[in-house]
């Protein structure tokens, strides 16, 4: 049986929320699973040794024990999941300068693909129930080659709406299907005589807009695409 950690950082709770989103089927899956860690459902103190460890959140640097929590999660898991924004990007948690009623001085917050080597990032603000469902299922039955486009996802540390504006409508690959709009959970994009247009001031840099894209999978310096081996027709040289 797997031995799975579920660990939260800094952020609002919401992915965990989503999770609990899943209902039977997540209870399915807890069947499947040994729940060795979770500050939510048990009185456990340290992270034990675990085969996967799933982190919600970012990271604070000025809070000592959650520093200390994810040196712990690189020293005993083997595999490490960035579940949500915050984790995978950073997201709101960017913007945090500190001055919180009772922690002032935590100011820096980080994603966690920024300190931790993350095998895998689930994106969304929070991911929908049905991500966190498929991606769980795909981890738990080994299926690595569908597992590619979360491993792609877990080195990209940071996203937000300009990347959507430079990488795919600047680009001319936008086709107006609004699903970036639909997506943004800050609605910090309008569409606009068939285009979107992104309001800098709304975005909280979740991603969700560029990941939710159909275009999403051909851009980058190593398309995601390129994870499914599409490009097989170039190397045969057709
Ligand atoms: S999701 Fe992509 S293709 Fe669709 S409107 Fe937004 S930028 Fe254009
Ligand atoms: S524009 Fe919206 S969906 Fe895109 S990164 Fe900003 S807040 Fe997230």
């Amino acid at each position: 049986m797997v031995k799975l950690a579920y660990v939260q950082l800094a952020g609002c709770c919401g992915c965990l929320v989503s999770l609990a989103d899943t209902y039977e089927r997540l209870l399915e899956i807890l069947d499947a699973v040994d729940l060795v860690y979770c500050q939510t459902l048990m009185d456990e103190r340290e992270v034990p040794s675990c085969d996967v460890c799933i982190v919600e959140g970012a990271v604070c640097l000025n809070h000592e024990h959650m520093v200390e929590e994810v040196k712990e999660i690189e020293r005993k898991a083997d595999t490490i999941v960035a579940l949500g924004a915050c984790a995978a990007t950073g997201n709101f948690m960017r913007h945090s300068r500190g001055n919180q009623r009772g922690r002032p001085t935590h100011e820096a917050f980080v994603p966690v693909t920024e300190v931790l080597d993350v095998d895998y990032a689930v994106p969304g603000c929070p991911p929908s129930p049905e991500t966190i469902e498929t991606f769980l299922v795909l981890l738990l039955e080994g299926k690595e080659e569908l597992l590619k486009p979360f491993a792609e996802l877990a080195k990209k540390t940071s996203y937000c709406g300009c990347d959507l504006m430079e990488e795919i409508i600047n680009k001319s690959m936008c086709m107006g299907c609004g699903t970036c709009a639909a997506n943004c959970p800050a609605r910090a994009i309008e569409m606009i005589d068939g285009r979107p247009v992104l309001n800098k001031d709304r975005c909280i840099k979740c991603g969700a807009c560029i990941v939710s894209c159909p275009r999403f999978l051909w851009i980058g310096d190593e398309p995601i695409i390129k994870a499914f081996d599409v490009g097989k027709v170039e190397e045969g040289g057709e």
